[in-house]
């Protein structure tokens, strides 16, 4: 048999070696994908061997979430239980069931700062319409009379009612934190080495990887932050009036609004930054530490060591609560 000439096969070598060290990179590099759902951009990065396999998973998760939790939409599971719970408890998924149950531990938790039936005077104010007109003062005292998840009834076996006629139930401050920790799972179960998802200023870091995210300045453009901090298996979530509102002779009204009151919150934050491992949780506490101030901050932080806050003052003064 010829012998190959020992040069040739090196070269062989070298060639096979460097073509297989590119096929694993291709496979490797980060694929990504931007949609809108949950009314916001989605931006989802994802690094590893099944990427688009699992990009595309991640994608129909969240139009499966949308179907359950958007109040926009006629045909979700949220609209059908807001039709119908003050005629008669509804039977309805573990999921929403779920998402609703904690919502309502939230509320107590937050001195009733978040308050997920806070739907009638969100669509009072309907700040995302762009029609920018502040309602009356009666207007607003009588839906503020119809905000209480004290009643929201829940039963067993996934039934949910409503003690009162008036009430209607908004996810919006905590769906998308949920959704967020549902893909955080199918990163996990994946073969991914590590992913980047944004929904909309809830972010999750997932992986053996440290990121740097840049805090959002409330006063400055999109994009311009005001901090970076690094983290690594975390969600950050930020949220404040800043994101969404109008102006009306000289003043500012936003879309998080104070179920003490029925205005749009003046607690005198201008953004709040929650960190921990449950999307879901640093959602909830950003819009009620948003509402009721920065020692709602302290007292959450001190009860739950998995949670930290960063909050920018009205004077533009930053300050982090562990
Ligand atoms: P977020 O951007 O997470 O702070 O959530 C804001 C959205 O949650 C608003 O657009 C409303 O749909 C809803 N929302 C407003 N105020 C409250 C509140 N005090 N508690 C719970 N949900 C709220
Ligand atoms: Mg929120």
């Amino acid at each position: 048999m010829k012998k190959i000439n020992p040069v040739i096969s090196i070269i062989l070598i070298i060639i096979l070696a460097i073509a297989g060290y590119m096929f694993l990179r291709r496979n490797d590099e980060p694929k990504k994908s931007t949609f809108f759902a949950f009314d916001t951009i989605i931006n989802l990065t994802v690094a590893g061997e099944d990427a688009q396999a699992v990009l595309d998973e991640c994608e129909r998760e969240i139009y499966r979430l949308d179907k359950l939790f958007n109040v926009h939409s006629p045909q979700s599971e949220i609209s059908f239980l807001n039709e119908n719970a003050a005629q008669s408890p509804v039977k309805v998924s573990q999921e929403l069931y779920g998402l609703i149950k904690r919502s309502v531990e939230y509320s107590k938790d937050t001195h009733g700062a978040f308050d997920i039936t806070i739907k009638p005077l969100v669509d009072l104010w309907d700040v995302k319409s762009g029609k920018n007109i502040v309602p009356s003062q009666s207007d607003i005292e009588a839906n503020l009379k119809k905000v209480s998840y004290n009643d929201i009834l829940l039963y067993p076996e996934w039934e949910i009612g409503f003690s009162s006629a008036d009430t209607k139930i908004d996810l919006g401050a905590v769906a998308k934190g949920y959704a967020t920790d549902r893909l955080c799972e199918i990163i996990k179960n994946s073969s991914c080495h590590w992913a980047l998802l944004d929904l909309g200023g809830n972010i999750y870091c997932v992986g053996d990887r440290e990121f740097s995210i840049g805090i959002q300045d409330p006063k400055g453009e999109r994009g311009e932050y005001f901090r970076v901090i690094k983290v690594k298996n975390t969600s950050v979530v930020t949220g404040g009036g800043y994101e969404r509102g109008f102006e009306k002779d000289g003043r500012y009204y936003h879309h998080i609004i104070s179920p003490y009151d029925g205005y749009p919150a003046d607690s005198g934050l201008e953004s709040v930054t929650v960190k921990g491992t449950s999307s879901e949780m640093c959602d909830a506490f950003s819009t009620a530490v948003f509402v009721h101030g920065k020692d709602l901050a302290k007292e959450l932080s001190a009860k739950n060591k998995d949670i930290s806050f960063i909050i920018m003052d009205k004077n533009g003064n930053a300050e982090e609560i562990k």
